[in-house]
């Protein structure tokens, strides 16, 4: 079976909407996966900036403090004052009172007895074993963070169940000859830390889980506090690379989407580095949940591109084929012979408005040659009426001749054969006798044989004119052979036939015809009876009553 093509319209729409879906389904996937990558490398980017934040406040917040330190330690009061002063406990307060998170400060003579401290803590006691008392004996020096070993006992934390965490200043006190004569020693309580933290976190960061925390040299979490207690303990990645990020494993299942900025020493150039890193991190599924959010926005907003594509395909096949539409009806109805079109349609190209005032063009010259044909036909008619009309008179006027003797203008045998069938029949119907009569001219060979045949000619004419000039309208006279004539009287009965007969032969007899002069004619006279079975019955015995008259001598009627 031979499949119906489809529409063009359906063609146009689905042709634009194949091409849109070959060409544009590819370029969203392509487009999406890139977009994706630039929103996970935007997040990414937010991370480092929170990083490089974090780490630049920590930073800035360790240099203070050492500066802090470093300057008081190089006071006239430091340089100079006899070390049991009491003027030290009042510079160490007031240094102590110009920052929050100052827990301790202490100057320590250079066995490691503390000398002075705030609150008197540890006064007196001896803290050469650690390290900040140490290894400040040779510059100024920024401690790792450690759990109060001393201070503990004095500085029980209230609230928290784990000891508290410090972080060391120290700084060398010299004399004026450069000596070293004392060191000075500060502790900032680490939830100084968690105060920077809370500056540079974002107000969203809890929302969306973006964490941030700082690891020291042996990539160890020391913030926050206790990483253990943090639900999913986390583990810092070891391999990273700093200011890049990726997504890396913190100890439990997930993936995070993971930054690390370096913090700058607070003392530059010193043999304890304290190598601390901020990390940011964000959860894999959370980053992807942000990122597919805006996709689906961009999904929704091209598959309603695609909707009004479709549309606007479907609207453009509708326009395209419309007029073809139309032109197809017009071109039917001129076939089917309206007469009547306007080739109007909306044509909306220039090839189109050419078709149409093409088929406007053809509409026309075939209208033209259907009305010119239709002349023609009825000319064409009215010739043949014409010609048939003609034909039938000719035909008529055949019939006569072929009924008709043309010497003497007489009807002929055939003539008189159908005039006798016809006598017969009427009689059949009315039962009215009639009555033939058969002539024939006594010795005509003699004429022809004297005068010549023009002469018989002539001689035969005037004998059929004698005869017609004796009969009325309403008999019939014949020539049915040479000179032989046949007379049909309708309803006359014998007396009267023999009448008309010798009045006949009578008239002949006395006409004159030149040169030839008198001739006389023999007539057979018979009655045709309704009792008769049929025409030629009458004629036979008028015509041996003809014999008959011949051979008594001629020029006489016999009708018996
Ligand atoms: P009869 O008295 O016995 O009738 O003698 P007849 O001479 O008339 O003899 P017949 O009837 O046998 O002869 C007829 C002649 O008529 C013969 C023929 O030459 C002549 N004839 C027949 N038709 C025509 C014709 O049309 N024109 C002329 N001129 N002669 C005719
Ligand atoms: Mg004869
Ligand atoms: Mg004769």
């Amino acid at each position: 079976m031979k499949l119906k093509p489809p529409p063009l319209h359906t063609i146009i729409a689905s042709s634009f909407i194949t091409l849109v879906f070959l060409l544009g389904f590819p370029t969203y996937i392509y487009i999406t996966k890139i977009h994706t990558e630039q929103l996970i490398n935007d997040r990414g980017m937010m991370l480092r900036a929170l990083a490089r934040g974090t780490a630049t406040i920590l930073a800035k917040n360790m240099r203070e403090r050492r500066r802090e330190v470093e300057l008081l330690a190089q006071t006239p009061l430091f340089v100079r004052a006899p070390l049991d002063s009491n003027d030290f406990d009042a510079s160490l307060s007031r240094l102590h009172q110009s920052y929050a998170h100052y827990s301790w400060i202490g100057l320590v003579d250079i066995k490691g007895k503390v000398l002075h401290a705030t609150n008197n803590n540890l006064t007196g006691q001896n803290v050469s074993s650690r390290p900040w008392f140490q290894h400040s004996q040779q510059g100024t020096y920024v401690g790792d963070l450690h759990e109060a070993a001393m201070l503990a006992e004095l500085l029980r934390n209230k609230i928290h169940e784990w000891p508290i965490r410090f972080i060391d200043f120290a700084a060398p006190v010299y004399d004026e000859k450069g000596q070293l004569r004392a060191i000075l020693g500060a502790h900032a309580h680490w939830r100084w830390a968690s105060e920077a933290i809370r500056e540079v976190m974002p107000e969203d960061a809890n929302k969306r889980k973006i964490e941030i925390f700082i690891v020291n040299s042996n990539n160890e979490i020391i913030y926050p506090d206790h990483p253990e207690k943090i639900p999913g303990a986390p583990v810092a990645p070891k391999k990273y690379k700093t200011d890049e990020s990726s997504f890396h494993n913190w100890g439990g299942n997930e993936f995070y989407l993971t930054t690390v900025a370096s913090v700058s020493e607070p003392v530059v150039g010193n043999k304890w580095p304290l190598n601390w890193k901020v990390m940011v991190r964000q959860p894999r599924d959370q980053v992807i949940s942000e990122v597919n959010s805006l996709q689906r926005s961009i999904t929704l907003g091209v598959a309603a591109a695609a909707v009004v594509f479709v549309l606007l395909a479907w609207m453009l096949g509708d326009y395209i084929s419309r007029p073809i539409i139309q032109l197809s009806k017009l071109a039917k109805k001129v076939s089917d012979g309206d007469d009547k079109i306007q080739f109007n349609i909306s044509a909306n190209s220039k090839e189109l408005k050419e078709l149409n005032s093409a088929m406007e063009d053809m509409a026309a010259t075939l209208l033209t040659r259907k009305h010119a044909l239709e002349d023609a036909n009825k000319d064409l008619q009215s010739i043949v009426a014409e010609r048939t009309a003609k034909l039938e008179a000719a035909n008529q006027e055949l019939r006569q001749l072929a009924r008709r003797d043309t010497l003497t203008g007489l009807p002929n045998r055939l003539a008189a054969n159908e005039r006798l069938l016809h006598e017969f029949d009427r009689m059949t119907r009315s039962k009215e006798q009639y009555a033939v009569l058969m002539i024939d001219i006594d010795f005509f060979k003699k004429v022809n044989d004297t005068y010549g045949h023009a002469t018989g000619d002539v001689v035969l004419t005037h004998v059929a004119n004698q005869i017609q000039a004796s009969l009325r309208k309403t008999d019939f006279a014949g020539r049915v052979g040479g000179e032989e004539f046949l007379i049909i009287l309708p309803k006359t009965n014998q007396e009267n036939a023999v009448s008309i007969a010798e009045k006949i032969r009578r008239n002949i007899k006395m006409s004159h015809v030149e040169p030839v002069g008198y001739i006389s004619v023999s007539i057979g006279v018979a009655m045709a009876e309704p009792e008769q079975e049929s025409a030629p019955i009458a004629v036979d015995q008028a015509d041996k009553r003809l014999y008959a008259a011949k051979q008594a001598g001629r020029d006489r009627v016999v009708s018996v």
